[in-house]
């Protein structure tokens, strides 16, 4: 039993008949105490990065909802991109006694000590789609596939280009953009991309004009839109004055965002210059928006509904002693240990899909589309 407040949530899921009956009185809607698994006042704790971002807010309010459906009570704060800030929030929630923490983390080394607090206080922890790092004391890691991710826009480039089924040879330029160096899924989504696009570099058939092929040379401090612009900004002032580019990776649909800036203050987006492949990931509204507008060529779909879902329902199984469902248990090496994962299945959309993957599933109103 993890603490005081976990032993009452495991009585009340065990409890039969007469609890059931005291529990329905409380019970806005309707259902016992059994029901909704057991929860009896127990409080969560979720830590989100940011509010800059479309997806983390319905993160937040996804996990809370799901939460307080099963009877948890929940405590939610954004740290803004600003890891101190969120380390200090996390530990505010272990002082306030939470029963167990939610965290994607800003920084995924920054956690060690708080996570010891945690720890040393009963409080178990689900790394929520970002795996934290350096540390024995997390419990569980939802997440989705983020090699996958990577390989998904890989293989759309080489796919649209003409490379894959031979139907083109090339050479073609390409230009690569990572997520934070600070946050563990960007070399995911980089090396899952780079398995792809690495053969094709090798043979010429694509090629970094740029000369910025490795990690730490194409990554973006907190997936900055701006810093990304200003990275391609300075990119086709060196290298592509006489020449064009045909493809961007770009890990994140902020980050895609700030690339086509850049590509349209410099003429792309015309007949004679056409805009190049530009990936994405997260299919946010405005993104969705410029694939209609045949900007953005594709973004990755990944429905944080689900991912709720795995996080709130493996913090339902800790705190009642059950063991939370996982599909990898060797993947998600943290430098500690490896944390057992639930992994979901991330999903290419691009203007031929979007309707059916993005809308007819309620992902994104058709009305936010206009
Ligand atoms: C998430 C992505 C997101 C990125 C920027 C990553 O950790 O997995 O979905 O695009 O952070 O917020």
């Amino acid at each position: 039993m993890r603490n005081r407040r976990a032993a009452l949530a495991a009585v009340a899921s065990a409890a039969t008949l007469a609890l059931t009956l005291t529990a329905c009185g409380q019970n806005s809607e309707g259902g016992s105490e059994e029901d909704k698994g057991g929860s009896d006042g127990a409080t969560i704790g979720i830590a989100m990065p940011t509010k800059s971002s479309e997806r983390w807010i319905a993160d937040g309010n996804n996990v809370e909802k799901l939460l307080k459906d099963k009877g948890f009570e929940t405590k939610l704060a954004y740290g803004e991109d600003d890891p101190d800030q969120q380390v200090s929030q996390i530990e505010n929630m272990i002082t306030q006694g939470v029963d167990a923490l939610i965290v994607a983390a800003i920084d995924n080394k920054s956690m060690n000590n708080v996570l010891q607090q945690a720890k040393d206080a009963d409080i178990p922890v689900i790394s929520y789609d970002r795996l934290i790092l350096g540390t024995e004391n997390v419990d569980y890691y939802a997440s989705f596939d983020n090699e996958k991710v990577g390989e998904l826009q890989g293989t759309y480039i080489v796919e649209k280009l003409g490379l894959k089924d031979g139907s083109k040879k090339g050479p073609f330029n390409i230009e690569l953009f990572a997520g934070s160096n600070d946050d563990n899924n960007t070399r995911y989504f980089f090396q899952g991309a780079m398995n792809v696009l690495q053969p094709y570099i090798d043979k010429k058939q694509l090629v970094v004009k740029s000369g910025q092929t490795e990690l730490n040379q194409v990554t973006t401090l907190r997936w900055d839109g701006g810093t990304a612009q200003k990275r391609m900004d300075d990119i086709l002032t060196s290298s592509y004055r006489s020449d064009r580019v045909d493809a961007v990776l770009s890990p994140y649909d902020g980050i895609s965002i700030g690339i086509l800036s850049s590509l349209k203050s410099d003429g792309y987006g015309s007949k004679d210059k056409p805009l190049p492949i530009v990936t994405g990931q997260d299919a946010e509204v405005a993104s969705v928006k410029s694939i209609i507008a045949d900007q953005q060529s594709m973004t990755v779909y990944k429905d944080t509904r689900e991912l709720a879902k795995v996080a709130t329902n493996m913090v339902d199984a800790l705190l009642n002693d059950k063991k939370p469902e996982t599909n990898d248990t060797k993947t998600y090496d943290n430098g500690a240990k490896v944390v057992p994962a639930y992994l979901l299945e991330p999903v290419a959309v691009d203007k031929a899909n979007y309707q059916k993957v993005v809308v007819d599933s309620g992902y994104i109103k058709e009305s936010d589309l206009k």
